[in-house]
C-alpha cells in the first residue's frame, strides 16, 4: 500500500474534524496530518482509516479512535527528546504519533501476535522506537525509568503503582481508568510523594490485562 495525495487530503479533513472536536495542540494536529493511519490497518480496511472511529486489529484488539489518540497525546505535552513509555503498542499508530513529536518511545505489548507484527511493521516503515517490548505493561519498564510521560492505551481497572513510581517529578501519566467504561485520568507528579490528579471525561478502551504469574 502507498501513501497518496488522496490519503493526505483525507488526513487533513480528519485533522480539521479533530480541531472541531476541541483538539488544539498544533504539534499533535500536525502529527495527525503526517502519519499515514491507513498503513496501520489491513489493506482491505483502508476506507475506514480516516474516519474518526476505533477499528478492530488482530488478537481482538483495536486501533484507538483518532480523537482519543489526539486527546491523550495532547495531555502528555510531549517535547522533543522526552522519554515516553507507552503501554499497549497495538497497531503502532499511537507510537508513530509520539515518534513524529520526536519523543524517545518505549512501548510494551502483551499480545505476542500483535507484538511481532507491529515490530516488523516498524522496521519496514523505518519507525524507530527506542524499545518495542513483549511483556506486561502493568510493571512498567524499571530499567529505563524515570519517564517524562507514560501513556496507557488500554482501560485500566486501577492505576498500576509501578507506573506512578516510574514518572519523573514534573512527568505526566495519562491513563483511562475503569472497567466497563473509563475516565481519562491525568496524573502530574509534583514531587517525590505528591501527584496532582485530573479527570477528563469518559472513553471506551479494550481492557488492560495483568499477567498474573
Ligand atoms: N496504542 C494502540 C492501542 C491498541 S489497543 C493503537 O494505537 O493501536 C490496546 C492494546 O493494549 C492492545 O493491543 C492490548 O493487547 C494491549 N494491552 C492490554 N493489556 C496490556 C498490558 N498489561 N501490557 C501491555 N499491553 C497490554
Amino acid at each position: 500500500m502507498k501513501d497518496t495525495l488522496k490519503h493526505q487530503g483525507m488526513r487533513n479533513k480528519l485533522a480539521d474534524l479533530l480541531v472541531a472536536k476541541g483538539i488544539k495542540d498544533v504539534n499533535v494536529l500536525e502529527a495527525v496530518r503526517a502519519v499515514p493511519r491507513h498503513l496501520f490497518l489491513d489493506s482491505s480496511f483502508e476506507d475506514h482509516a480516516y474516519q474518526d472511529k476505533a477499528f478492530p486489529i488482530d488478537a481482538d484488539q483495536t486501533i484507538s479512535q483518532p480523537y482519543t489518540v489526539a486527546f491523550q497525546t495532547e495531555l502528555l505535552q510531549v517535547k522533543p527528546n522526552d522519554a515516553i513509555l507507552e503501554i499497549g503498542t497495538g497497531s503502532g499508530y499511537q507510537t508513530a504519533i509520539l515518534l513524529h513529536l520526536k519523543a524517545k518511545v518505549y512501548t510494551i505489548e502483551r499480545q505476542q501476535e500483535l507484538f511481532k507484527k507491529t515490530k516488523l511493521f516498524f522496521n519496514k516503515m523505518n519507525y524507530r522506537p527506542k524499545k518495542v517490548i513483549f511483556g506486561d505493561g502493568y510493571k512498567g519498564l524499571p530499567e529505563n525509568a524515570p519517564f517524562d510521560g507514560i501513556i496507557v492505551t488500554a482501560g485500566a481497572p486501577e492505576v498500576p503503582k509501578a507506573l506512578m513510581s516510574q514518572l519523573k517529578v514534573g512527568g505526566r501519566l495519562v491513563i483511562p481508568v475503569g472497567v466497563d467504561d473509563q475516565i481519562m485520568t491525568l496524573y502530574i507528579r509534583k514531587s517525590e510523594k505528591e501527584f496532582e490528579k485530573r479527570e477528563l471525561g469518559h472513553f471506551r478502551f479494550v481492557p488492560l490485562v495483568e499477567n498474573k504469574n
